[in-house]
C-alpha cells in the first residue's frame, strides 16, 4: 500500500461516483413523475432551483457524455435524419435524439423537462429551449444578463451602471421564483436559498483554490483530463453539501500533491494553456497526444466559461440572499461571456504565474459561440507576448470531422518547434 492511498486520485473516484448517483436520481425522478428543470452551465441558477426541490439536468453534460462514451454519432445521425443541419451545435442534436429516444442515455434515463431555465450567454441556448417548448409545451425562462461592451469596460459593484444591471437581473429572478412556485407547487423559502448559497460560497472558494494550485510545477491536475470531471461536479452539485465536501476533499488532495511534488503526468516538460471546448470524441487520446511529449494543460478557458464564470472571486452575502444572487449571477455569467469573447488578455496574465510554454487553440465546427474569434485571439496573444501556439480544428461531438492522424502531425510539429525554443526540463 502506498502512503498516498486514500488521498491521491480520490477526486476522480468521488467525481465518478457522484455522477453515477446523479444519473440514478434523475432516472428515479422520471419514474416518480416529479417536475424536472433543464438548465445550462452558463448561469444555471441551480442554487435557486434546488430550494424548490426541482431536480435539474444539464443537456450539455448529457450530450458530451454520449461523445465520451463513443455513441454520439448515433445520436447526431438520428437528429440529422430527423431534419437538423450538420452545421448546428452537436450538443443540440444529441439532445434532440435523446428526446426522440424518450430519454434513453448511455448513463441512464433522462426525464423530459417541466421547465427550462437559460441565459443569453450562448444564443444557441435560446433556440435549443424552443425545441423543448415545441416538443413538450413547457415554460421557458430566459434570464437576460447584461454583458460587457468591450474588454476592460465592465461596470463594477458600486457604480451606477452596475447597480442598474443588478436591479434588472434581480427583477427577473423574482419572476423566475413565481414560475418555480407554479411548476413545483412549493413556496419559496429564503432560508433554503441561504443554505444553498452558503454551500455555493464554499465551492467557489474551493474551485478557485483548485485552479490556483495548478501553478505548482509539476502540475497537480490536467485542465482537460481531471479538470473536466471537477468542472462537472462544480456545475451539477453547486449549492449542495455533497459539492462542498467534494471540493474540501479535492483541495486537500491537491495540496498534498503540491507538498509532495506529485504531478499529474510522469515527466512534465511543457506547460500549456488550452483554449476552447475539448475534443470529446477522442477525449483520452487527445490529451495523450500532448502528455506523450511531456505536455500538460495547466489551465483552460473551458474551466472559466463552462463553470459559468465560477473563477470570479464572489461570495454571496447570506444576509441579503436575493440581491446577492443577482449580483453574483451578473458578475459570473458576464465573466463567462468575456472568457469566450475577450480571452486573449486574460490568457496573457496567466503566462508567468503558471509558467506557460505554449497555448493550444481548439476551434470546433459546431460551436460558433466559442470558436468564432479564436484565430484572432491567437494572433493577439502571439503578437502581445510571443507565446508559441497551436491551432487545431475538429469538433466536441462529431467524430466525422475529427482527424486524429492529421491532429497528431500538427501536435508533433508543435512540440518539435517548442523543443528548439527552450531547454527541456527533465522532471
Ligand atoms: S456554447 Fe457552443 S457548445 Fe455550448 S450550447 Fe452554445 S453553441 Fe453549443
Amino acid at each position: 500500500m502506498s502512503e498516498t492511498d486514500g488521498i491521491v486520485g480520490r477526486g476522480m473516484t468521488a467525481g465518478a461516483e457522484l455522477f453515477r448517483g446523479w444519473f440514478e436520481e434523475l432516472a428515479a425522478s422520471a419514474g416518480r413523475g416529479v417536475p424536472v428543470a433543464y438548465v445550462f452551465v452558463m448561469g444555471s441558477l441551480v442554487e435557486l432551483l434546488r430550494t424548490f426541490d426541482l431536480p435539474v439536468t444539464f443537456p450539455e453534460i448529457n450530450s458530451l457524455q454520449t461523445a465520451v462514451r463513443h455513441v454520439a454519432h448515433e445520436y447526431l445521425n438520428e437528429a440529422e435524419d430527423y431534419g437538423y443541419s450538420p452545421d448546428i451545435c452537436g450538443y443540440v442534436k444529441a439532445d434532440v435524439a435523446l428526446q426522440l429516444r424518450k430519454g434513453a442515455h448511455p448513463m441512464g434515463h433522462v426525464p423530459p423537462p417541466s421547465l427550462a431555465v437559460l441565459t443569453n450567454a450562448c444564443n444557441t441556448y435560446i433556440k435549443w429551449a424552443e425545441i423543448w417548448e415545441r416538443m413538450y409545451h413547457v415554460p421557458v425562462f430566459t434570464l437576460d444578463v447584461p454583458g460587457t461592451r468591450a474588454d476592460g469596460q465592465a461596470s463594477q459593484p458600486g457604480e451606477p451602471d452596475f447597480q442598474a444591471d443588478c436591479a434588472y437581473v434581480a427583477a427577473q429572478l423574482r419572476e423566475l421564483i413565481t414560475l418555480c412556485e407554479r411548476v413545483s407547487g412549493r413556496r419559496f423559502d429564503i432560508d433554503r436559498l441561504r443554505e444553498s448559497l452558503g454551500h455555493a460560497n464554499a465551492m467557489n472558494t474551493g474551485w478557485r483554490r483548485v485552479l490556483e494550485l495548478n501553478r505548482a510545477a509539476p502540475a497537480v491536475f490536467g485542465a482537460l483530463a481531471e479538470g473536466t470531471v471537477y468542472l462537472g461536479v462544480h456545475n451539477a452539485f453547486r449549492g449542495t453539501a455533497e459539492g462542498e465536501r467534494f471540493f474540501t476533499d479535492l483541495v486537500e488532495e491537491l495540496e498534498y500533491k503540491v507538498a509532495h511534488g506529485i504531478g499529474t503526468i510522469d515527466r512534465e516538460r511543457y506547460r500549456l494553456l488550452f483554449i476552447g471546448v475539448p475534443c470529446y470524441p477522442i477525449f483520452r487520446r487527445f490529451t495523450e497526444m500532448f502528455s506523450d511529449w511531456g505536455g500538460v494543460f495547466v489551465n483552460s478557458t473551458y474551466l472559466w466559461f463552462a463553470s459559468g464564470g465560477a473563477d470570479v472571486p464572489y461570495q454571496y452575502d447570506l444576509a441579503d440572499p436575493l440581491k446577492s444572487l443577482a449580483e453574483g449571477v451578473l458578475l459570473s455569467v458576464r465573466h463567462a461571456m468575456d472568457s469566450m469573447f475577450f480571452q486573449d488578455r486574460a490568457l496573457g496574465r496567466l503566462l508567468e504565474p503558471y509558467g506557460v510554454h505554449g497555448a493550444v487553440f481548439h476551434a470546433i465546427k459546431s460551436c460558433r459561440t466559442v470558436s468564432t474569434g479564436l484565430a484572432d485571439a491567437r494572433r493577439s496573444l502571439m503578437g502581445a507576448t510571443g507565446t508559441p501556439s497551436l491551432f487545431l480544428e475538429s469538433d466536441m461531438m462529431d467524430k466525422r470531422v475529427v482527424s486524429e492522424a492529421q491532429m497528431k502531425n500538427r501536435i508533433d510539429a508543435f512540440f518539435e518547434g517548442l523543443a528548439t525554443r527552450r531547454p527541456v526540463v527533465a522532471s
